[in-house]
């Protein structure tokens, strides 16, 4: 049995642009999308990130006016495909920001994999950073956790696919790279590059914990993807977006 790779369709916010390109562009509203990734593997459906939920971002956060049609729940997504929330073995946090763990609850019998820090931050805030994290979307007594301390190291969830230590936009944060057999490995920089354009040209995105640490992390990815020949999903960009197969389609290998 081969893994297989969906991206589930989550809808769209809007910020100011300098947010997405930092001192750049302001005054500017760029709508972006937003994804979760699931992965059918031989040994366990994971999902990455969980996605925002509507109703949350206009009681919090309506400035970032989501557009979220019934369809682009990640529950519905997922159920158009044949899993049901039970079904998840493990769900990876590559960082807590809202757009990434909304959906958290839905999954209460899966194992939570995140980085240690990453939880301290959603718990306690720098003050700077509070606009991201919402500690009652993660606080779940009871809920199996591994959090991760890799000290630079990676981890290998299951065969094939690996969280990558990558901190900067986030304190906590993890990239994560899925081989397929018989196409390229997929790498998912997550925040650390929303855009191509984040990446390319190392403009940092404006919402950041650690700008130095960021720019270090976008070129530790891109050098992974580089050596792998794998090809970069990235999470935010409008244009790229476009060109992503998404569920019910898929990446195999
Ligand atoms: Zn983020």
């Amino acid at each position: 049995m081969s893994t297989r790779v969906y991206l589930l369709d989550n809808g769209t916010l809007a910020i100011d642009q300098s947010f997405f390109t930092w001192n750049h562009g302001h005054g500017k509203e760029i709508r972006f999308p937003v994804y979760a990734v699931y992965i059918d593997h031989p040994q366990g459906r994971i999902l990455v990130d969980t996605g925002f939920d509507k109703d949350w971002v206009e009681r919090v956060l309506p400035f970032e006016k989501p557009q979220q049609s019934p369809d682009q729940t990640i529950a519905v997504q997922l159920r158009k495909l044949g899993v049901a929330p039970d079904d998840i073995d493990y769900v990876v946090n590559s960082h807590l920001h809202f757009d990434h763990c909304c959906g958290n609850r839905l999954f209460p019998n899966a194992t939570f994999v995140m980085s240690k820090a990453e939880l301290r931050h959603a718990f306690v805030p720098d003050p700077w950073e509070r606009l991201g994290y919402d500690r009652t979307l993660v606080d779940m007594p009871g809920a199996k956790m591994e959090l991760l301390e890799l000290n630079g190291y990676d981890y290998e969830l299951v065969p094939g696919v690996t969280l990558i230590e990558t901190p900067g936009h986030s304190a906590g944060h993890l990239a994560v790279v899925v081989k397929l057999g018989s196409e390229p490995p997929i790498v998912f920089p997550v925040d650390i590059a929303w855009s191509k354009e984040n990446l390319e040209q190392k403009q940092l995105m404006g919402l950041h914990i650690d700008p130095a640490e960021l720019l270090h992390s976008m070129v530790k990815v891109q050098n992974i993807a580089y050596r792998l020949g794998g090809r970069i999903f990235y999470p935010h960009d409008p244009e790229e977006f476009k060109g992503y197969r998404k569920a019910p389609e898929f990446y195999e290998g």
